[in-house]
């Protein structure tokens, strides 16, 4: 029974995209734009609060509050509340997680509506935990030529709304997106708010990019739309918002009578999550808070240090015919990679997406990693979108150009091909 049960929970999604391209990765050595994570240092602030905790004492290294770290949860309440609009509980209303991973694995349960390209973890944790995905994509608009941005990516209201059923219990949406870099205007999420509404459905709101837009596009928090505080689990990343993806810190925000649930999964899961890494996180900020909105706020900074990269990416690749999608926010970047021919081996294994086939091939043959965006896709639609490529711009300068000579040879061979 429980190997069934087993069996049933973990079907069809015993390999995912990153156990094969990590490893594709780590055996051709090539030139990394795939994983999402930064190739450089955290910010020295960062680094010196963690080695400050490690040197805070013996406590420091032994269990601290399951539910999170009382330094932690109190400086994520208090710096939340001032961008939520709500007073946030810090003992009853935030939850400290082994990363975002872990948080969005504690607010997965039942019939949840995801909307697509989504993170590709959503969909196999609501499996694990009996449910069952709903996918609504996200379209780039039609005739409007040549789409450039991922503000051009579009819901369809009547797609959305007739998604949810009376058995509905749950959405998932991700802003900024990842792979798309969409940041969700105010009216989209109005669109998503009113649908909770009526449907008595929870929002989990994944925003684990939340400090990087670009170009004027501001980030909001769904939370904080009217009646949408006690139905939202807004989900975060210390991995993504001090670029120190390896401490996997994340932390689950939402009203007491949702966070119960939650807390009751993550006591009977990880229970406890590192204490000097939430010390850090903790500490780091209580300086942003201080910070907030000037320009010494690494949320200022991270984002003005990553827009020209995004140029530099978006240009190369437009100079090698693979048209990008302008991101809004995030720092992943889809390119169309239509105008690509595949060569030799990768073209007889014409069952595979073409995405997957382009990407293994780009790994093996010319030394360069992205992700194939079709993994952001349930298995309706990503046939639909397996003519898109991911690549991540937030690498030091040096890693981008070495990205670019590669794409640039590349494309000289292609115009040089008889
Ligand atoms: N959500 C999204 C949209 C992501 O891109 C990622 C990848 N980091 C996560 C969640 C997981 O975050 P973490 O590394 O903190 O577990
Ligand atoms: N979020 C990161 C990405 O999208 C890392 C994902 C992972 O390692 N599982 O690339």
């Amino acid at each position: 029974m429980a190997a069934q049960l087993q069996a049933t929970r973990t079907h069809g999604i015993d390999k995912n995209v990153w156990t094969e391209l990590v490893q594709l990765v780590s055996q051709y050595q090539p030139v990394n734009l795939g994983q999402g994570f930064p190739d450089f240092a955290p910010p020295q602030f960062i680094q010196d609060a963690f080695c400050e905790a490690l040197k805070g004492g013996p406590m420091m290294h032994q269990y601290t509050r399951g539910f999170g770290h009382p330094r932690l949860v109190e400086s994520l309440a208090r710096f939340f509340s001032r961008v939520v609009g709500h007073q946030i509980d810090p003992w009853e209303e935030v939850l400290v997680t082994v990363g975002a991973y872990q948080a969005l694995f504690t607010a997965c349960h039942a019939l949840v509506v995801i909307i697509e390209p989504y993170f590709d973890c959503y969909q196999p944790m609501v499996q694990m935990a009996g449910g069952r995905a709903v996918f609504v994509p996200l379209r780039p608009k039609a005739g409007g030529g040549a789409v450039r941005s991922s503000g051009d990516w579009v819901l369809s209201a009547e797609e959305l709304s007739s998604s949810f059923t009376p058995r509905t219990k749950a959405i998932i949406i991700n802003t900024p997106n990842n792979p798309l870099g969409k940041v969700y205007k105010p009216e989209e999420l109005q669109l998503v708010a009113d649908l909770c509404v009526r449907h008595d459905v929870v929002c989990i709101s994944d925003e684990v990019y939340e400090w990087l837009t670009y170009d004027g596009a501001q980030h909001l928090k769904i939370a904080s739309l009217p009646g949408m505080w006690d139905r939202t689990i807004t989900i975060g990343s210390a991995g993504k918002t001090f670029s120190a993806t390896g401490w996997k810190v994340g932390w689950a925000i939402g009203p007491q009578r949702i966070m119960k649930h939650l807390r009751t999964i993550h006591q009977n899961v990880v229970f406890h999550c590192a204490t000097a890494a939430q010390e850090a996180v903790a500490r780091g900020f209580e300086r942003e808070l201080q910070l907030l909105g000037t320009p010494e706020s690494y949320f200022q900074q991270l984002p003005a240090m990553l827009h020209p990269k995004r140029q530099k990416l978006a240009s190369c690749l437009e100079g090698v015919g693979l048209q990008p999608v302008m991101p809004e926010g995030g720092f992943f970047m889809m390119a169309d990679i239509s105008s690509v021919e595949l060569e030799s081996s990768e073209q007889s294994a014409e069952d595979q997406p073409t995405d997957f086939r382009v990407v293994r091939w780009l790994i093996r043959e010319k030394g360069l990693a992205a992700i194939p965006v079709s993994a952001f896709y349930g298995p309706e639609h990503s046939k639909e979108f397996d003519k898109y490529i991911r690549f991540c711009f937030i690498k030091e300068d040096s890693t981008l150009d070495s990205a670019a000579d590669i794409l640039k040879r590349w494309s000289h061979e292609r115009s040089n091909r008889p």
